[in-house]
C-alpha cells in the first residue's frame, strides 16, 4: 500500500505555514473588509480565524453567483411525501431568502438575536438559515425530529426570540405534527419566543392558532415579495450559528459556529476533498437539523456554486431505487450518506441499482459512524466510484479525516477514514497524559491547538466547558479531545475504534447516556436506569435500557407495562430517533464499590461477551441476573 504522500504535505503546509495556506484559501470567498490577522492564538485554547476580515455566509452563497449563475439551478427540492419537485435558480434563490429576511426584520430581528428552526426537509429551511446568516441573526436548526422538550431546551439555552416551523412534517407517510410540537415547547420553555413563524404547508386543516404570536408565513411573504434586505456585513469571528450536540452531561452543548473561518473550511473542503466542480450538482442525504445537512446541504455546496438538492423521504420509499433515481433526475457528481442509509440499501433488491443510470456520480462520501469494510466493498463495486469514509463531529463542521480527490486519486484503505484534512494536528494519544503513541498504539484521537478554520471557537455561552471539557482532558499537554479511541499506521491512516465516553451513536446520531438515563428516571415508577450502546447490525449501536423499579413488580404484565411507558417517556423527551431497542427490567445495577454503574459490564453482558475484570464490582449476583435475562431472550 502506498503512502497518500502528495496529499499528506499538502495538508502538512496547513500546520508548517500556516497563515501562508490560509490566506491562501480565504481568497476563495468574498471579503467584504480585509483580513488584518490570519490566527489570532494569543488566548489559548481559543483561537480566532481571519481576524479584522468582514464577510456574509448568504453573500458567499448566493448573491456573488448571480453574475455568472443567476440562471443555474441552486437548489432541487424533490419530496416522496408529498409527490412534489421544484427548482430554484440561483436568482430565485436569492429572491426567496430576501423575502424571507425582509419577515423575519419585520418581526423584529435584529443582528446577534437568535432564531430557532424547527422545519422538515423543505426549501423554506434553506430559505431561513440563509436569511438568518445574511441579517446576522444567529440560527439553531433543531432535527425536526426531537420532541417538544429536547426542543425547548434548546430554545431556553439559545434565548430565542423567533421559532420558525411548519405545520407538520413527514415520514414513510406518517405525520409529525410540527406546529402541536412546537407549541407543546413553547409552553415548556422558560423564556417563550416572541413569535412562532409557521410555514403552511396546508396539509394540517386544524392548525392550532395563538393569535398575536403566530405568524404565518405565507401572508407576510406576499407583503414582502420582491424586498431587497442588504447583507449585513460580519466580522469574520461573529457567529453564524448554533448546533446543539449531545455529550456527557444531561445537558445538550450548543456547538457555536463563526463566519468567516467556517467559509473559508467549507470552500476548501469542497475545493479539494469533495471536488465538485461548481455548477455541478451535490447531494447530501442528511436532515438539515444535523451538522452534515449545514455544511454540505446548504452552505458548502452554495459556497462552491454548486446545486444542492433537498430530499425529503426516505431512502427506501417508495422503494430502495429512489436516491439512484435522484441521481440520475439531477446529474448528481457528488452524494454524501452515512452507513447505516448504506446498511439500509444493502438489504433491498440489487436491482434497484442497475435500473437507473448512475453515471453522473464521481463520488460518494459517507460519515457519522463507522463504516463496516462487507458493506463498503458492496457499495462500492455497485457503483464502480470511490466510496470515501471521512470522520468528524459536529464540533469540527468539516471533516478531520478524510482523502483529497482533488490532489491525488484517492488511496482508499478499508476501514479508515484516511489522513487529517488541512490544518488537523490530529495525533494518538496517551488517555491520561496525552503523549505522542507510536504507530498502531490505541489512544485517543487528540487535536493539537489551534483548531483549524471552521472548528467550534468556544461551546455557546460556557467557555469553562469549551477549555476544560474539550481541551482540559490531559495532565501534560493542552489539546483538544475527540473522545474517540483510534489508531494510526505506519502510512499516516487512522482507524477509529469508539467512543471513549459514555456517548451512543445511533445510525449517526449521537445521543448521551446520562439525557437517557435522566429522562427514564423522570418516571415516577423508576428508581434507577442505566443505558448503553449495543451493537447493531443495521444502526451501528442500539439502545439499551437497564431499569431498577421503585416497588417489585409482582407479574409480567406489570413489567410490560413499566417498559411501555418509559418507552414513551424516552420517546416523548427526546424524540422518536432516541427509541430504546431493549428495556430490561431488573432487581439492581452492578456498580463497584464506589457506587458506580458499571457499563462497561453491563454493555458487555447486553452484547452477550465476556465483562472482563470484575474485580471491583460490589455485587455480582446483579450482573450474573442481567445475563440470564439477555440469555433468556436471545435463546442462547
Ligand atoms: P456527530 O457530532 O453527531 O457527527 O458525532 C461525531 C462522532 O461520530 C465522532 O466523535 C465519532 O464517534 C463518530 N463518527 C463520525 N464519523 C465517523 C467515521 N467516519 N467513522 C467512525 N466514527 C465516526
Amino acid at each position: 500500500m502506498s503512502t497518500s504522500l502528495r496529499a499528506q504535505e499538502f495538508c502538512q503546509r496547513a500546520l508548517t505555514d500556516r497563515d501562508n495556506f490560509w490566506s491562501e484559501q480565504a481568497k476563495a470567498i468574498h471579503w467584504e473588509h480585509p483580513i488584518d490577522q490570519v490566527c489570532d492564538f494569543s488566548r489559548p485554547p481559543f483561537s480566532r480565524w481571519f481576524v479584522g476580515g468582514k464577510t456574509n455566509l448568504c453573500y458567499n452563497a448566493v448573491d456573488r453567483h448571480l453574475p455568472g449563475r443567476a440562471a443555474q439551478p441552486a437548489l432541487h427540492f424533490i419530496s416522496t411525501e408529498v409527490e412534489t419537485e421544484r427548482t430554484f435558480t440561483f436568482q430565485e434563490l436569492y429572491d426567496e431568502v430576501n423575502t424571507f429576511a425582509a419577515v423575519l426584520r419585520s418581526l423584529g430581528l435584529r443582528r446577534g438575536d437568535r432564531a430557532v428552526i424547527y422545519l422538515p426537509m423543505i426549501p423554506e429551511a434553506a430559505f431561513a438559515m440563509l436569511a438568518c446568516v445574511r441579517i446576522g441573526v444567529i440560527h439553531s436548526v433543531v432535527f425536526a425530529g426531537f420532541a417538544p422538550a429536547a426542543l425547548a431546551t434548546r430554545i431556553d439555552d439559545a434565548e430565542a426570540t423567533v421559532l420558525i416551523t411548519a405545520d407538520i412534517g413527514l415520514r414513510g407517510g406518517k405525520v409529525v405534527p410540527l406546529k402541536r410540537l412546537a407549541d407543546e415547547a413553547v409552553a415548556l420553555a422558560k423564556l417563550s419566543p416572541k413569535s412562532v413563524l409557521v410555514c403552511n404547508r396546508g396539509l394540517d386543516p386544524k392548525i392550532p392558532w395563538t393569535e398575536g404570536r403566530d405568524v404565518d408565513y405565507a401572508t407576510f411573504r406576499k407583503d414582502h415579495e420582491k424586498e431587497v434586505v442588504p447583507v449585513e456585513w460580519l466580522e469574520s469571528t461573529e457567529s453564524s450559528y448554533l448546533l446543539y450536540t449531545s455529550g456527557t452531561t444531561s445537558k445538550p452543548k450548543g456547538v457555536q459556529r463563526d463566519t468567516g473561518g467556517y467559509a473559508v473550511a467549507l470552500a476548501t473542503s469542497m475545493q479539494y476533498l469533495f471536488a465538485g466542480e461548481p455548477g455541478e450538482v451535490m447531494f447530501a442525504a442528511a436532515d438539515v437539523g444535523w451538522a452534515v445537512g449545514h455544511s454540505y446541504g446548504v452552505y458548502g455546496p452554495l459556497i462552491h456554486g454548486m446545486t444542492t438538492v433537498f430530499y425529503e423521504g426516505l431512502p427506501i420509499k417508495p422503494d430502495g431505487g429512489i436516491w439512484w433515481k435522484i441521481v440520475e433526475r439531477f446529474h448528481v457528481s457528488v452524494m454524501f450518506t452515512s452507513p447505516t442509509a448504506i446498511r439500509t440499501l444493502k438489504r433491498q433488491d440489487p436491482a434497484l441499482l442497475k435500473k437507473y443510470d448512475t453515471s453522473s456520480l464521481q463520488r460518494l462520501y459517507l460519515a457519522g459512524e463507522p463504516m463496516d469494510e462487507p458493506s463498503w466493498s458492496w457499495i462500492s463495486e455497485a457503483l464502480g466510484i470511490p466510496v470515501i469514509d471521512n470522520y468528524w463531529q459536529t464540533e469540527t463542521g468539516w471533516p478531520i479525516l478524510a482523502l483529497l480527490p482533488k490532489i491525488e486519486p484517492p488511496k482508499i484503505k478499508p476501514g479508515s477514514p484516511g489522513i487529517p484534512m488541512p490544518g488537523y494536528d490530529a495525533r494518538i494519544v496517551d488517555p491520561t497524559t496525552g503523549q505522542t503513541l507510536p504507530p498502531n498504539e490505541k489512544g485517543i484521537l487528540a487535536l493539537g491547538l489551534p483548531l483549524p478554520p471552521g472548528c467550534m471557537p468556544t461551546v455557546w455561552k460556557d467557555d469553562q466547558m469549551f477549555s476544560e471539557h474539550y481541551c482540559g482532558r490531559f495532565s501534560e499537554v493542552h489539546l483538544y479531545s475527540t473522545f474517540d479511541y483510534a489508531i494510526q499506521d505506519e502510512d499516516g491512516y487512522f482507524f477509529i475504534l469508539g467512543r471513549s465516553d459514555d456517548v451512543i451513536n445511533v445510525a449517526g446520531h449521537r445521543l448521551g447516556t446520562r439525557e437517557i438515563e435522566e429522562t427514564i428516571c423522570s418516571h415516577p415508577q423508576v428508581a434507577e436506569a442505566a443505558a448503553v450502546g449495543a451493537s447493531d447490525e443495521l444502526k451501528g449501536q442500539a439502545i439499551h435500557c437497564f431499569v431498577v423499579a421503585k416497588q417489585d413488580l409482582p407479574d409480567s404484565d406489570s413489567q410490560a407495562r413499566l417498559q411501555k411507558e418509559i418507552e414513551s417517556v424516552v420517546v416523548s423527551n427526546l424524540g422518536a430517533f432516541s427509541r430504546p431497542a431493549a428495556i430490561h427490567i431488573i432487581r439492581a445495577l452492578p456498580k463497584t464499590r464506589s457506587g458506580k454503574i458499571l457499563r462497561r459490564a453491563i454493555l458487555a453482558a447486553a452484547e452477550g461477551r465476556e465483562t472482563g475484570d470484575l474485580s471491583t464490582l460490589e455485587d455480582p449476583v446483579a450482573l450474573e441476573a442481567i445475563r440470564e435475562i439477555i440469555q433468556k431472550q436471545a435463546g442462547r
